[in-house]
């Protein structure tokens, strides 16, 4: 039935029986938990060999280099090379670095603030203030960062084609504090949004007021397809490069979300002048990276087809979880007419839109009946989410039985909260 041209006393009567209904919910008395953007434990089986490499007898990288010691500050050179295809990098710009690629986007941002970049008049820090483009909805992670280190952030509207362009353009144009845009191009956190050929390159080609601005690249869902279409976006440092803007993009991945998220081994993909400089700061705060685990990395992954292979039995246990979330997503709440969601072709999430004003309300209602989600308004920096209306559904991490038990209690909620909702 669709709800929003049901009549009062349709509502009242639809009323009482999802109160019923999420009584019972509450009564079973049940803990799941739909947070966490995480592999499940299968997905981590899937790595299991790595555990053993790169064995005792293995310690030197294809040139000689013995990885057990110092050294090495860009990385396993047959490690970057199997990785510059998924991301898009020439092998000799893309670093090999930590475990963590927000680590990376952390220090980057933190050293701009301290240091500046090539082409900065000045550290960010000396500037009056400095503000990023965040498109929303996006990762909350991004969003603490520029939190955490005192950038301000302005929200810009996520389309189907990546963010609005019109109004990205607009803004970079005029304001010289605005010194970068974060960027999640493909099968978007949350919203699984691939960007546009054309909204790559007019990223990488739109004039900009301040000098050094930045494209945080955080290409983290390169290779995590749920289709056989397999799609590349646009390659944002050949454009930029073309556009006179060679400097622009910061690159960064991870194989977080393909062998063991923690312990896996994240890239940073720039141009010369930017791979420089981060070298430059890198080498004051470490003598080089883990290249043991960049090893071991190599032997398990061997090549970008043995990614692309690993990434096919990752998509084997997550697409069911997917199809799941459709499937009783549309039987639930298709045709009620308050409600819609993505159909993501990669990634990790699905976004699910709810009338303005409700998701706090649902997102309460499903945690008093035992179903952990995001917090509302996560994805938009600071927390706030002027509709109120963005869900974040993580369907990775519980097993099939779980994800259908707590999708079932989910839609009963966004179900309650809208009734209430309309009936005002
Ligand atoms: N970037 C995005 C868009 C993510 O969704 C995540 C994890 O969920 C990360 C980065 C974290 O990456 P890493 O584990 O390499 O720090």
């Amino acid at each position: 039935m669709n709800l929003t041209t049901a009549t009062e006393a349709e509502l009242l009567a639809r009323r009482d029986r999802l109160r019923e209904q999420y009584a019972a919910l509450k009564g079973r008395g049940r803990s799941l938990d739909l947070t966490r953007g995480k592999p499940s434990a299968a997905q981590l089986d899937l790595s299991a060999p790595l555990l053993s490499l790169p064995g005792p007898e293995a310690y030197t990288g294809a040139d000689g280099t013995d990885v057990r010691n110092y050294g090495g500050a860009m990385g396993l050179p047959e490690l970057r090379e199997i990785f510059s295809g998924p991301f898009q990098v020439p092998a000799d710009r893309l670093l090999a670095l930590g475990g963590s690629s927000l680590e990376l986007m952390y220090d980057c941002v933190a050293h701009a603030l301290l240091l500046g970049l090539p082409g900065s008049v000045r550290p960010w820090a000396a500037e009056q203030s400095v503000a990023f483009l965040c498109p929303v909805p996006g990762y909350d992670r991004h969003f603490g960062i520029c939190e955490q280190l005192g950038v301000d952030m302005i929200p810009v509207p996520m389309t189907a084609d990546g963010p609005d362009m019109d109004r990205v353009e607009h803004l970079v144009a005029r304001d010289p504090q605005i010194k970068g845009i974060w960027c999640v191009p493909k099968y978007s956190n949350p919203t699984g949004v691939s960007y546009a050929p054309e909204t790559v390159r007019r990223l990488a080609a739109m004039p900009t007021a301040a000098p050094d601005f930045r494209i945080f690249w955080d290409n983290a869902y390169a290779v995590h397809h749920l289709t056989d279409a397999e799609p590349q976006i646009a390659d944002v440092l050949a454009l930029a490069a073309a556009h006179g803007n060679e400097d622009r993009p910061f690159v960064f991945g991870s194989t977080s979300k393909i062998t063991f998220p923690g312990a896996g081994v994240a890239f940073l993909g720039a141009s010369p002048a930017n791979v420089r400089w981060t070298l430059r700061h890198l080498s004051r705060r470490t003598i080089g990276p883990d290249k043991v685990n960049q090893l071991r990395h190599t032997l398990f992954l061997r090549d970008a087809d043995g990614v692309r292979d690993h990434m096919r039995r990752h998509r084997e246990v997550l697409a069911p979880r997917f199809d799941l979330v459709e499937r009783v997503l549309t039987e639930r709440l298709g045709g009620t007419g308050i409600a819609s969601w993505t159909r993501p072709e990669g990634g990790y999430f699905v976004t699910l839109t709810v009338p303005d004003g409700c998701a706090t309300l649902t997102v309460s209602l499903a945690a008093e009946a035992g179903v952990a989600l995001t917090p509302a308004g996560a994805p938009y920096p600071y927390g706030r989410d002027p509709h109120d209306h963005t869900i974040r559904i993580a369907p990775s991490y519980p097993s099939l039985p779980e994800l259908s038990e707590a999708l079932e209690a989910l839609t009963v909620c966004v179900l309650l909260a809208g009734v209430e909702r309309l009936l005002g």
